[in-house]
């Protein structure tokens, strides 16, 4: 993995106020010492995300979500921590330069290196003679000059080593040909994947192709569209095809509109509908679902008009709904894709019936004639949709579509949460609960508490306390309190976010910025540290003598001698006594 040096990251995170960054996305207000607002992760109609500037890190009290800078920016825009420190270094001109694995950042340069070529190439074709006709077929679909150009529209033209002939001779290393997936394997070596096909680049975030969408032209391939398998660099079921262009649009609307097809993508956003985006080469995943709703809380599904489209939108609706993102479904007409309902009625009628979208359930009712449907198939429906229903973790949404579905089919509405609880046992999902909290409860027993108080006691009073806590590190059992509180005295600083970073699991991260955002004003910390440090020695002898006074009663009720265990039970009573008093 590339690496990036401690110096260069804490210089980054320190040009780049928390407080300034976070702002660029989250309204915030004081209040305290901290800043609250609506969190990004998780929606919600009250603040309860914030932001402790001194300490340099933020923590959602809803969602648990939390972290510094970098790992807010990570989480927003879906980088590496590498990437975000190199967008925040960009941001204010401090320069990264990545050290350790130099193979993985070569190999990452030449794949972007590749697609580069490979773009420019298939552009350049297209306005060429041999992609003439091509041209023309795309002209004729009604695609400007500039849309084309905006989206970098190329052709690949029939013949088997086109590309291959140009990447040729450049530095790649057969380890960049292989792992870009745009070759195929021939006998003599690599030859060109995508052959006679028109080219849709797919974009990253940072407008860098990463990918391709290719549609066949002018050959007898049955595949009509073939898209770049799973690379390094493209992951299909975390991106959108146009996002790097659209998304600001989505946000500002907060709503996008989901198309299937690069061809609809290009006449819908054409045609002035900018908050479109598509899916790219493959089905909608739940994936898909967790980054959209990073920038909308609505979508509008506009599917191809046909069977396979419906059940497709069906299935992509229910999937935002679980992710607890509103899911609208725009009816196409029968047999029309959205780009060839762009082009017959006008971008006008296509808006008229983008604002008549129906919420999915209600769609999923009508497109099935539910309400006359004979009774034995109108119960399998609602089966069906039930158990789309209990995967849905939000409440509120849950139970507004609970209503909905009584009322619809005037079932008695009890009678329907009964058969949810069925069908929620039946996939042994944990039961429909409320938004999950990964902050709720998270170390309870006494001695997990004490380790927690030992945690935060160093954080606030680090220069006091720190021989102390290191002096009895191995009394911390818990793996990931013994890990923060580790990481601290081995970095030897008392700044929050820099332990924060060394977390890569988001879910260990989460939970130890719930603990680290916790305020203290601690008078004698040295001693909060003591008597923590007597509740861990404490509590394993407790738990003996708990055993052994279990043993007892045992061993009476069965009218057995209890002399030995009596004698070790006060053994274990005196050595407790010890420690209350050799720590006194
Ligand atoms: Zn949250």
């Amino acid at each position: 993995m590339a690496r990036i040096s401690q110096e260069t990251i804490d210089r980054i995170r320190h040009a780049s106020d928390i407080l300034d960054v976070i702002s660029q996305y989250v309204n915030l207000k004081k209040r305290g010492r901290n800043y609250f607002g609506l969190c990004p992760f998780h929606h919600e109609r009250t603040p309860s995300f914030s932001v402790a500037p001194e300490k340099e890190i933020y923590h959602c009290f809803g969602c648990g979500a939390g972290g510094s800078v970098f790992n807010f920016i990570m989480e927003h825009e879906n980088l590496s921590f590498v990437e975000a420190v190199q967008q925040l270094g960009r941001r204010y001109g401090i320069e990264v330069e990545l050290t350790g694995d130099s193979g993985t950042k070569r190999l990452f340069t030449q794949l972007y290196e590749i697609h580069e070529i490979a773009a420019n190439l298939y552009q350049k074709n297209l306005f060429s003679d041999r992609g003439n006709a091509a041209l023309e077929y795309l002209i004729n679909r009604g695609l400007s000059d500039k849309t084309i150009k905006t989206f970098r529209v190329g052709f690949a033209h029939g013949s088997w080593d086109y590309l291959t002939e140009t990447v040729r001779g450049k530095g790649f290393t057969r380890e960049a040909i292989d792992k870009s997936g745009l070759f195929g394997k021939g006998k003599q070596g690599p030859v060109d994947r995508f052959r006679s096909r028109i080219m849709f680049p797919i974009m990253n975030r940072s407008s860098k192709v990463i990918a391709f969408g290719g549609r066949v032209f002018e050959s007898d391939d049955p595949a009509k569209y073939m898209n770049s398998p799973e690379t390094p660099l493209y992951h299909k079921s975390e991106v959108f095809y146009g996002y790097h262009k659209t998304a600001p649009d989505v946000r500002s609307e907060n709503a996008a509109v989901l198309v299937e097809g690069y061809m609809d993508f290009l006449q819908m956003y054409q045609g002035g509908i900018q908050n479109v985006l598509a899916v790219s080469g493959t089905a909608f995943t739940d994936r898909h679902a967790l980054q959209i709703g990073k920038i909308t809380q609505k979508v509008y599904l506009t599917y191809d008009g046909d069977e396979a489209g419906k059940k497709a939108a069906l299935r992509a609706g229910y999937s935002l709904l679980q992710n607890s993102i509103d899911a609208l479904i725009v009816s196409v007409p029968e047999n029309l894709d959205p780009d060839d309902w762009m082009r017959k009625d006008g971008v006008k009628t296509v808006q008229e019936g983008i604002s008549g979208a129906l919420p999915l359930l209600k769609y999923h009712l009508q497109v099935t004639d539910a309400k006359n449907l004979p009774a034995v198939e109108r119960s399998n429906l609602v089966k069906e949709i039930l158990a789309e229903l209990a995967e849905i973790r939000d409440s509120i949404i849950r139970d507004d579509l609970l209503q909905t579905l009584a009322n619809e089919l005037k079932i008695n509405e009890q009678e329907l949460i009964r058969k949810l609880k069925e069908a929620a046992s039946r996939k042994r999902l944990p039961p429909p609960d409320e938004p999950t909290s990964t902050q709720t409860n998270l170390f309870t027993t006494v001695a997990q508490k004490a380790q927690v108080e030992i945690l935060t006691t160093l954080v606030s009073s680090f220069s006091e306390v720190k021989q102390l806590v290191k002096d009895h590190l191995d009394l911390m059992s818990e793996p990931l309190l013994n890990k923060a509180a580790s990481l601290f005295l081995e970095y030897d600083v008392d700044s929050t976010a820099v332990i924060l970073e060394q977390f890569e699991d988001k879910i260990e991260r989460d939970k130890i910025a719930s603990i680290l955002m916790v305020e203290q004003n601690i008078d004698d910390p040295q001693s909060v540290i003591q008597e923590c440090l007597i509740t861990l020695k404490a509590q394993p002898i407790k738990d003996k003598i708990e055993q052994a006074r279990l043993k007892i009663r045992e061993l009476e009720a069965a009218g057995q001698d209890t002399n030995d265990i009596v004698l070790e039970e006060r053994q274990l009573h005196k050595q407790l006594l010890l420690i209350y008093q050799t720590n006194k």
